[in-house]
Order: structure tokens, then C-alpha cells, then sequence
């Protein structure tokens, strides 16, 4: 089953409405596809995005490496051996996490395709996934509301984007607690937008509230390890590490240190399926649960992380509404209200 051809394309797919974090504000996604075709008909698809604020990858830089390196790796290769050319992919160059992530779907698509399986079964589980809903950083009116509209479309956990100002982002959570029901559960994102004294103080304050919240995302600057592990050991609240997190190796490092309570997996920050499953893998080594969350992507990418989550032990929390975002209708992935479901079709289950 060599591997005979691969083709890149980019659609741009408009937001229903815009989706602000402490870190940009998007209108729309740059979906680039990535298709690869064997000699024997078959083709995996995958799919990433640029985020420049987060993974530093272009459109255009995640197209080079794509056409470039990526396909010098892979070309006339078989994709029978899975695991040895995830391995080209990750040295074909370095960084480019995109861009690796999209042709790491594509690669298990292929081979589940192969194997006339769903993803799922062939990385090792059906286990339920539920995922949360996002509420954009907005004034504590417009959060209130959209809190609102989440918890009545069915979702118990809602994923709070906070991070521009310590004072305001209290109000904004006082704000949502006092609009919906007690047992709804709150995880908030602040988007690196604290420094650590601050989100200490915030921590503490919405500790001495007694708000029903899970963990607090990436209070401080991506880089900033010694702050990540200044604010784990100084609340009680658990600590989530999300842009500090982009390949096993920073796992490691935040892991050894216990820098950090959580790990947030996104397959476009560590480059596709097999990096994930590694640092899932050092999580539960460590006892660190793991969530898989996304960026603001399409159902294609959001479905391969899907299948992972689904088969994975230490991956027990899902950010996955994204594809819900857009305006066109989600690909693979199905949601019931906050459940998620695979197809159970061969490959991601996905058609194009
Ligand atoms: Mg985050």
C-alpha cells in the first residue's frame, strides 16, 4: 500500500459568531485538508488550522512543510508501517506541529481504512465521551447569557474564558455561578492572561466563594514553568497546563516538577495521535489526569482527537465544541447534547 500521492487544499469556514479568548479574537477558521493517496485506492484525510498566538504555525508555513519535507518522507512509502512513518513525520523537521498533526490523521485514517476498522478500535477503546461548552470572554452580561443558552442545550460542564483582568474575571464568574444551576460545573481558561500573585488571589477569592469549579487552565504565560508551579503549590484548586504543554518533552518536564495537577492535550500543539498518546501515557505515569480539548478547528481534526480520547484510559475530559462553532454542520463526530459519538464506520468515519 505505497503511498503515491499526497494533496493539500485550504477552505475558509466563517464562525457563527466570533470567538474571543485572552489571547485573539477569530471570525473564521483556515481549514487546510491534507489527502493522502495509495496505490490501492485508499486515502487517509486529515486536517489542521493555523493559530498564530498559540502554535506560531502560518497557513502558509503549515502548507510548506506539508508539500515539503512531509511529503519527501513519506512518498513511496507503505502505509502498512504506521508507526515508522509517524516517526519520518516527527523528524522530518522540527516545530511544524500542525502540520505534523494533520498528516498524523491522515496516516491513522489510512491505516484504520487498511484495517476496515474505525480509528477508535484500532488505537483500543469505544469508552463515552461528553464535552463541555465555551464561553467566549466577553462583559459579564454577554458570558451570563451564553452560560444560559449552554446549560439549556444540555451541557453540565461549561468551559469559562477568563484572563484579561483578575477583578473583572471574578465579576464575570459571580456573574454566570449566580445564573445557572449548582450542579453545572465550571473549568476556567485563563489563556496564560495572569501573572502568578494575581491568579493566586483570584484562585484563593473563588476558593472562599466555594463555586463549583473543576480546575483553572494556563493562569500564567506559557513559558513561564516556575509560575505554573508557583500557583499549583499555592492553591487547592487544580492547576491545568494547556499552551505550556506542546510535545512530550515539556509533559515530562512539567510532570517531574509537578508543576502543574492536569494536563490539556490538543493534537495540533504535539503533533498528531502518537504524540498524544505519549503524553496521556506520562500522565498516568505521574497520576495526571489528561483532558483533549482543540483549537477553534474543524469537525475532521476535533473527530481524530475524538478517537483518541474514546480509546484512551487517561484522557477523561473533552473540550470538543469547536466543529459546534462553525457554520457548517460537524463531519464524523456526532453530539447529542454534551455526548459525543463516533461513527462506526472504517477510518475517522469521515467522507469527503
Ligand atoms: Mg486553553
Amino acid at each position: 500500500m505505497k503511498i503515491v500521492k499526497i494533496e493539500v487544499a485550504t477552505e475558509l469556514c466563517p464562525l457563527r459568531v466570533p470567538f474571543k479568548t485572552a489571547l485573539r479574537t477569530a471570525y473564521e477558521i483556515e481549514n487546510i485538508l491534507v489527502k493522502v493517496h495509495t496505490d490501492n485506492g485508499l486515502m487517509g484525510i486529515g486536517a489542521t488550522v493555523p493559530t498564530w498566538v498559540i502554535t506560531g504555525d502560518s497557513k502558509e508555513s503549515i502548507v510548506a512543510a506539508l508539500e515539503g519535507p512531509i511529503t519527501n518522507a513519506l512518498l513511496n512509502q507503505d502505509a502498512r508501517n504506521l508507526n515508522v512513518l509517524l516517526l519520518k513525520v516527527q523528524k522530518s523537521c522540527i516545530n511544524n506541529s500542525s502540520a505534523k498533526a494533520a498528516i498524523d490523521i491522515a496516516l491513522h485514517d489510512l491505516f484504520a481504512k487498511w484495517l476496515n476498522q474505525p480509528l477508535y478500535a484500532v488505537l483500543g477503546g469505544n469508552k463515552p465521551l461528553t464535552t463541555c461548552m465555551t464561553i467566549g470572554l466577553d462583559d459579564p452580561i454577554v458570558m451570563k447569557q451564553a452560560a444560559m443558552d449552554a446549560v439549556a442545550q444540555g451541557f453540565s460542564a461549561l468551559k469559562i474564558k477568563v484572563g484579561n483582568a483578575p477583578d473583572k474575571d471574578i465579576e464575570r464568574i459571580s456573574t454566570i455561578v449566580d445564573a445557572i444551576p449548582s450542579h453545572i460545573r465550571l473549568r476556567l481558561d485563563a489563556n496564560q492572561g495572569w501573572k502568578a500573585k494575581d491568579a493566586i488571589r483570584v484562585i484563593h477569592e473563588l476558593e472562599r466563594l466555594a463555586f463549583n469549579i473543576d480546575w483553572v487552565e494556563q493562569p500564567v504565560h506559557a513559558k513561564d514553568f516556575e509560575g505554573m508551579k508557583y500557583v499549583t503549590d499555592h492553591v487547592n484548586m487544580k492547576i491545568m497546563a494547556d499552551e505550556s504543554v506542546f510535545s512530550p518533552q515539556e509533559a515530562f518536564a512539567l510532570l517531574k516538577d509537578r508543576c502543574v495537577d492536569l494536563l490539556n492535550i490538543k493534537l495540533l500543539k504535539c503533533g498528531g495521535i502518537s504524540e498524544a498518546i505519549k503524553i496521556a501515557d506520562l500522565g498516568a505515569l505521574y497520576g495526571v489526569e489528561c483532558m483533549i480539548g482543540s483549537m477553534m478547528e474543524s469537525s475532521i481534526s476535533v473527530t481524530a482527537a475524538a478517537h483518541f480520547a474514546a480509546s484512551h484510559p487517561n484522557v477523561l475530559y473533552c473540550d470538543f465544541d469547536a466543529p459546534l462553532w462553525l457554520t457548517e454542520s460537524p463531519r464524523g463526530i456526532i453530539y447529542q447534547g454534551e455526548d459525543v459519538k463516533l461513527p462506526d464506520t472504517m477510518g475517522l468515519g469521515i467522507i469527503i
